[in-house]
């Protein structure tokens, strides 16, 4: 009842795909032994440089995030490598994980699910490593999970203020286009992204950006055939030919986003409606938030809180109640909770997110959020009036 017509899923990938990225891709497959192809990728490059704020190289995947999270590392750690990752929620210890199976020797700080990085307690742990051993600092910029958003540009001063030789690894997977970042002005030495979150485009390619320090790192590991960074990022025969069949449909749809993105609204201009979208939503929910066991922002300073995913926390395990009404009677699909309990805890059921990432626009939003407030009042979550208004106010503020 009440679902039919344009569903919206709000979850924190895969995000809305824009019909022109649907309808670039809607093509016979083309030869891809002509000259298109080379051409698109070579103006993907471009744009996957410019919308990463990096003059340095990119290598592209056939593969999800997980991939380019293996990518990155299966170039540059080799077995018994030490890493150093700062944690901040489900997708730190995530990335941690993958070190580990690949061999080394991963150390977590862990902020927990509700706190940045603290960039002077990483220095001090790196200024405690006199041999230098660890060779890399891992963090995620935005943690999808938490929906924390950790400044990178501190983390590189903490590196630098230790002296230490570490690089800088940075998982901008859901940040990609919805949070600022520039790879070069953050001291970033490698990013990875994938295509379905900021991007707008299917699931199915991931990117890792890497700097001439990566670079130079990455002559001590074996990545293998296929992860190899090098013929990836090279033109020429690569480009022409990747190592294989390319992805032709998914790279049209991304050279369809890039040019929306960066050509046609701007980065600056998608960065601040991101920014714009994401405060309409805290608003709605520090105002519902006012009654007793309302809805409560999981991230509770706003500096610290990505623009492209929120994550709510409920008094009660209302939660997973409150996100089937959404998509059975109001046609919206918001995020599950992750990582904020152990898997099969009940408490899980008190947490939920709102993806808000890539083509969302205020109707969009607002349209969300007022499913959202149908939704409290019909599964019961206790909640303060004023939350829409408190949206739309934003919306319309100058
Ligand atoms: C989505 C996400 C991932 C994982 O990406 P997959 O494509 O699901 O493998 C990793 N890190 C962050 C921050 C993410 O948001």
């Amino acid at each position: 009842m009440l679902a039919a017509g344009r569903p919206m899923l709000a979850i924190p990938g895969p995000s809305v795909i824009p019909d022109r990225v649907l309808n670039a891709m809607h093509r016979a497959a083309p030869d891809i032994y002509g000259p298109e192809l080379e051409a698109l990728t070579r103006q993907v490059v471009a744009d996957l440089r410019a919308v990463a704020g990096t003059r340095h190289d990119v290598a592209i995947y056939i593969g999800n995030g997980h991939a380019g999270w293996e990518a990155a590392l299966a170039n540059l750690v080799a077995r018994g490598d030490r890493l150093l990752v700062a944690a901040t929620g489900r997708f730190g210890h995530g990335w941690a994980e993958i070190a580990r199976r690949l061999g080394a020797e991963v150390e977590v700080i862990d902020f927990g699910l509700r706190a940045a990085i603290d960039p002077d307690r990483v220095a001090g742990r790196l200024a405690a490593d006199r041999g230098q051993a660890i060779r890399a600092v891992l963090a995620v910029h935005a943690d999808t999970s938490t929906s924390v958003r950790n400044d990178l540009a501190a983390l590189r001063a903490a590196l630098d203020a230790a002296g230490h030789p570490a690089l800088l690894l940075a998982d901008c997977i859901a940040s990609l286009a919805a949070d600022p970042f520039g790879m070069d002005a953050c001291g970033v030495d490698v990013a990875v992204a994938a295509s379905q979150k900021g991007l707008m485009t299917p699931p199915g390619l991931a990117f890792v950006w890497f700097g001439p320090k990566a670079a130079a790192a990455r002559r001590r590991a074996d990545p293998g055939p296929y992860w190899d960074w090098v013929p990836r990022a090279s033109p020429g025969e690569f480009w022409q030919y990747w190592n294989g069949t390319a992805p032709t449909h998914l790279l049209w749809g991304l050279a369809e986003a890039l040019a929306m993105i960066l050509r046609e609204e701007g980065l600056s201009a998608v960065l601040a409606r991101h920014a714009r979208i994401a405060r309409a939503v805290w608003a709605a929910f520090e105002a519902w938030g006012q009654a007793p066991g309302g809805p409560v922002l999981n991230i509770a300073d706003p500096a610290l809180r990505s623009h492209a995913v929120t994550a709510v926390s409920l008094a009660a395990p209302q939660g997973t109640a409150l996100r089937t009404w959404l998509t059975d009677r109001a046609g919206v699909t918001l995020g599950i909770g992750l990582g904020m309990a152990a898997p099969g805890d009940p408490d899980g059921h008190r947490h939920f997110r709102i993806g808000h990432m890539g083509h969302v626009n205020a109707h969009m939003i607002l349209g969300t959020l007022g499913a959202v407030e149908a939704g409290m009042r019909a599964v019961g979550i206790p909640f303060a009036p004023g939350g829409l208004a408190a949206a739309a106010e934003v919306v319309a503020g100058a």
